[in-house]
């Protein structure tokens, strides 16, 4: 928790000290495992940061696996039977399923068992035996689930988590919030996902710090800065959840063919892509997607065009691949080479 504040709190400072001039109205609340921040400018200011809250701790209720009476723990433990979960939920699962069908099973939330065998929904960590991995495993597949237009049933024993989406839904729900009450600037960051709304109040964009993977405790390291307006940027790393056993570094985002952390060379994923509806969603299903292909696929799901996005990759050995829609808008720091992919 103290990492993701510092996290959040260099992205902040960096947004903050940018920015000036105009009033400013600003909100930060701790929701679904992280802190939070939303800033608004103008006379919805304050209005638009409280219904974002709102909003927010609405979708922490419905979709957090560790709060029991939510609607997907209720999902989880029945046991195979159908549940009513309406169309919003319904929508987000479907969703999913495009996600992992388009990622060849790099994203997927059925991996909730094993991320729980890892104890990353308790805190409780420890390495799984090799034979519970496997056995797990077999619950784990986007095709077990039906699903309607407002209900869903998993088969029994399988389970799913939103982890790695339900802030990028949440912060598609902010832009929408923003984009009806007509907010001409703002930003939020829930965690290691950010919206910036418009531009700043002097017309120039907004700054983002990437954190920098090897210092990820010092929130003023960066890998690199990014100007961005109306944009999402969404950060996926090994740094922002792990533990250490007999030495070795496990961290949370599970390769769901393996059933490990994911091995693959990059150490942290963020995706950009325009401040579209449904884009939050897309750059943090994609964020978690690209982390557990590495660089090689990621860049050929990149060029493969399924999806309209930007992509910086922080490589385990020091270096920061960027795709062309950034070379104007990104600086690299922190001593990483910068290469841009073609
Ligand atoms: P993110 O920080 O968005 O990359 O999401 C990581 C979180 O999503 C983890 O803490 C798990 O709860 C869950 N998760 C881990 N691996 C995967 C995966 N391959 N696909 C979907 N969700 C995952
Ligand atoms: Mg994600």
């Amino acid at each position: 928790m103290k990492r993701i504040l510092t996290i959040v709190l260099a992205v902040c400072m960096v947004m903050g000290l940018l920015g000036c001039s105009e009033k400013e109205q600003s909100l930060q609340i701790i929701a679904m495992d992280t802190a939070m921040t939303f800033t608004a400018y103008g006379k919805q200011a304050e209005d638009v940061l409280q219904d974002a809250s709102t909003e927010v701790r609405r979708l922490d209720k419905l979709l957090s696996r560790t709060n029991e009476s939510s609607l997907v723990s209720q999902l989880n433990a029945a046991e195979g039977n159908k549940v009513a979960v309406g169309q919003e939920v319904a929508a987000l699962l479907a969703a999913s399923a495009a996600y992992t069908a388009a990622t060849g099973g790099a994203f997927d939330i059925t991996v909730a068992p094993v991320v729980s065998a890892w104890g990353f929904t308790t805190d409780s960590y420890h390495v799984p035996a090799q034979k519970e991995l496997e056995i797990l495993l077999e619950r784990v597949g986007m095709e077990k689930i039906s699903l309607t237009e407002d209900t869903a049933a998993l088969a029994p024993e399988m389970g799913i988590d939103l982890g790695a989406i339900a802030k990028g839904y949440a912060s598609d729900r902010i832009a929408e919030l923003f984009r009806e009450q007509e907010v001409q600037r703002g930003w939020a960051a829930l965690g290691g996902n950010v919206l910036a709304w418009g531009s700043r109040p002097d017309g120039k964009p907004w700054v983002i710090g990437i954190q920098d993977p090897a210092n990820p405790n010092d929130g003023t390291a960066y890998a690199g800065m990014i100007q961005l307006e109306s944009a999402f940027a969404v950060t996926s790393g090994s740094y922002q959840r792990f533990f250490e056993e007999n030495g070795k570094i496990y961290h949370h985002i599970i390769d769901p063919a393996t059933g490990y952390p994911a091995d693959s060379g990059l150490v942290s994923v963020t995706v950009v892509a325009a401040a579209e509806p449904g884009n939050g969603t897309m750059c943090d299903a994609l964020s978690t997607a690209l982390f557990v292909m590495g660089e090689e696929r990621a860049v050929e799901f990149w060029r493969s065009g399924s999806y309209e996005f930007d992509m910086i990759l922080v490589t385990e050995d020091g270096r920061v691949v960027i795709s062309p829609g950034l070379e104007d808008s990104f600086t690299v720091e922190g001593g990483y080479v910068c290469e841009t992919v073609s």
